[in-house]
């Protein structure tokens, strides 16, 4: 399959906007050409658009090369980029699974992209050849959530790695929660499958939600045209400060994740525990969808004692459903105690 026939046509034709950091390359001292305020406060300048130090540290640490790498506001952006790039408005479609995240028929509502869902199973699993099923000759991307949100599990790998090879045109795989997995990144795979994009995130086990990074792994054909198509200066000085602060300190993440695993854990024994708890279903992630015998008066009697957690009764397979996440020790057993309160 040759990408590029994938790509809109506008996009492929599309001259980018080129900023006064991109036509001068070399060591300046005096700066004069990007309109900035020469005053020293620190953010006066317009960060590297292209975030090379960032991705540099990104990239020895994925193993993968920095032309490989896409970094965006979030995760969400580089859905919304992709989405763009390959798919022509009111003509073609995407598949996703059903349920999953919501961004993705969101951002393709926004794009006057057409939505073709496929039912997992009740146990959220999913077939290769159910999701190849649905496409269509319009169907230009396919995205995987894996681990699954809301449902917490990681689909079948070799069912994944079926889709990518039969499907004709781009796989997303968001692995939002992989380091929360046993699982292994598909990252692994990126120089196998050159219509593989992968999206990962500081948001959950990097604890920088606040920040707004995502990044994305793919072939460097698609990381440049996501590169073409995203605003110059994307992502801000503050922010590549903190993740690269965050990056010289992988063992900090490493704990952090291994506390949370332990956490969720103890969650899953004490949940297990309550009668009013009918199934928990297994996750490999920071959050446990839970299924209660009845979980409406349950959600409001947790949002009444201020304790929030998400109401998933109404997506597919979800009834009765709560989700969870995974919180500090103090946090998950004040939970733990309002139901118990509340079963009693
Ligand atoms: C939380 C989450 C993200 C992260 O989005 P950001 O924009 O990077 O914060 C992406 N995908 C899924 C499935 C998520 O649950």
């Amino acid at each position: 399959m040759n990408i590029m026939n994938k790509v809109r046509p506008n996009i492929l034709n599309l001259a980018p906007y080129s900023s006064a950091r991109d036509e001068f390359e070399g060591n300046g001292e005096i700066f004069l050409d990007a309109n900035e305020n020469p005053n020293e406060t620190g953010l006066n300048r317009y960060p590297d658009p292209y975030q090379l130090k960032l991705k540099e540290q990104i990239a020895s640490l994925k193993k993968v090369d920095p032309n490989q790498i896409f970094l965006g506001n979030g995760s969400d952006e580089a859905i919304d980029l992709v989405m763009r790039i390959f798919c022509e408005p009111g003509k073609d479609n995407i598949v996703i699974s059903n349920p999953s995240y919501g961004m993705y028929a969101v951002s393709a509502a926004i794009n006057n992209v057409a939505v073709k869902k496929v039912a997992l199973s009740e146990n959220f699993g999913f077939t290769a050849s159910g999701m190849l099923k649905k496409a269509d000759s319009n169907t230009k991307m396919v995205f995987i959530c894996s681990p699954n949100n809301p449902s917490g599990n990681t689909l079948n790998a070799y069912e994944i790695s079926k889709v990518i090879e039969n499907f004709d045109g781009i796989v997303v795989i968001d692995e939002a929660y992989i380091d929360f997995s046993e699982q292994s990144s598909f990252i692994l795979q990126l120089d196998k499958y050159k219509n593989l994009i992968i999206l990962q995130t500081f948001s959950k086990a990097w604890g920088l939600a606040g920040v707004r990074l995502g990044m994305a792994f793919s072939s460097p054909d698609i990381i440049k045209l996501m590169n073409k198509v995203k605003p110059p200066y994307n992502i801000n000085i503050l922010t590549q400060k903190e993740v690269l602060q965050a990056l010289d300190n992988k063992k900090k993440v490493k704990e952090a994740i291994s506390n949370i695993l332990q956490e969720r854990e103890f969650l899953i024994s004490a949940l297990s525990n309550l009668s009013i708890v009918n199934h928990i279903f297994p996750s490999d992630s920071n959050f446990l969808l839970i299924r209660f015998n009845d979980s409406q008066p349950i959600f409001k009697y947790l949002t009444e004692k201020r304790i929030i957690i998400r109401d998933r009764s109404k997506v597919k397979h979800g009834e009765n459903c709560l989700r969870v996440t995974v919180g500090t020790p103090e946090e998950n057993r004040n939970l733990i105690k309002a139901l118990k309160e509340y079963q009693s």
